[in-house]
């Protein structure tokens, strides 16, 4: 039976599985993300033992970013200019791909997360374009559009999104080291942290700081609608496991939108249109098992 590698290259930690999607995991690995030679070594050490065992056919890649996506360009699947600067211009995708003689597939963690909630949650459910966005240490944006991940100039940077601020209910300036008050600079959690002076996790739940980061997050939310028109927004990431953070993002996208987009989707079914990830904080590697099948097809 033919098996699939994923990987959830992130800027903390790698984790790396092997099956064939949510139910069929047959192995899995987690280290840190120290020096990019000494993690992507391990990487391919772990395949490489995997393969020893299963009929590996593919791999996939889910990259923090930002990186390259452009097959012509000859920093393809280049980690490019991150501020993890050991990181900058690190070969990710073509280190592993000289490694295993099977397709490798490469794409953002957020379109992988996209991705995955799309291939295995949503298909058949008419929910194209489906959006993901994250926010945990930054905010990052992916989607599946016309059953693709969203690719474009680079890829999307919806986390970094400017919008309104109003200094006087909010002075915080804002710590995104381009932009100051974007989004992620606003509303990330290392920005609530800042504004709060002290982590979010340990905000209680009637404290200002919440519907002010729904409507941060409602602010973006109807944007995206706006620009996107996805059938469904999966918002992932640590800042969102804040309870009562979903109802409070609802309410607030609803406030934004005031009744403009006509479609039952969101006037009625709002529950279902802001969602979690229905595969947990496993969107990004299942992701990146879906994108190593679809590899697997394209090269035949
Ligand atoms: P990363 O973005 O690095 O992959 P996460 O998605 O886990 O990581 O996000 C980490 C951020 O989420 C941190 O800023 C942390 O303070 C915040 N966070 C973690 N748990 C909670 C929680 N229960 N409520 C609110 N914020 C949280
Ligand atoms: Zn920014």
């Amino acid at each position: 039976m033919k098996v699939y590698g994923g990987i959830e290259a992130g800027g903390t930690k790698f984790v790396c599985v092997v099956g064939n999607g949510p139910d069929q995991i047959l192995a899995e690995e987690r280290f840190p993300t120290t020096r990019p030679d000494e993690t992507i070594n391990h990487t391919i050490d772990f395949f490489q033992r995997c393969a020893r065992e299963y009929e590996l056919a593919a791999i996939g890649i889910a990259s923090f970013g930002p990186v390259d996506l452009d097959r012509t360009s000859p920093t393809y699947g280049y980690i490019t200019t991150t501020p993890k600067t050991d990181w900058a211009q690190t070969d990710l995708y073509g280190k592993i791909q000289r490694a295993f003689k099977m397709p490798v597939a490469f794409d953002t963690d957020v379109n992988a997360a996209a991705y995955g909630e799309y291939h295995w949650v949503a298909t058949h459910q008419h929910l194209d374009p489906l959006l993901y966005m994250t926010i945990g240490t930054g905010i990052g944006v992916g989607g599946m559009v016309n059953e693709r991940p969203l690719h474009g100039l680079l890829h999307s940077e919806a986390g970094h999104l400017h919008i309104p601020h109003d200094r006087q209910a909010d002075p915080f300036p804002g710590i995104c080291p381009f932009h100051g008050d974007c989004l992620e600079g606003l509303a990330s959690g290392p920005a609530m942290a800042q504004r709060w002076g002290q982590l979010a996790e340990t905000l209680p739940a009637d404290h200002p700081a919440w519907e002010l980061e729904a409507h941060y997050i409602g602010l973006a939310m109807a944007n995206l609608s706006f620009c996107f028109s996805p059938r469904r927004i999966v918002v992932g990431g640590g800042v969102m496991q804040q309870v009562g953070l979903y109802s409070k993002v609802r309410q607030q996208t609803l406030r934004i939108i005031n009744g403009y987009i006509q479609s039952k989707q969101i006037t009625e079914c709002i529950d279902e249109y802001i969602v979690p990830p229905a595969l947990g904080n496993r969107s990004g590697v299942l992701g990146a098992i879906a994108l190593a099948i679809a590899a697997s097809f394209e090269r035949r």
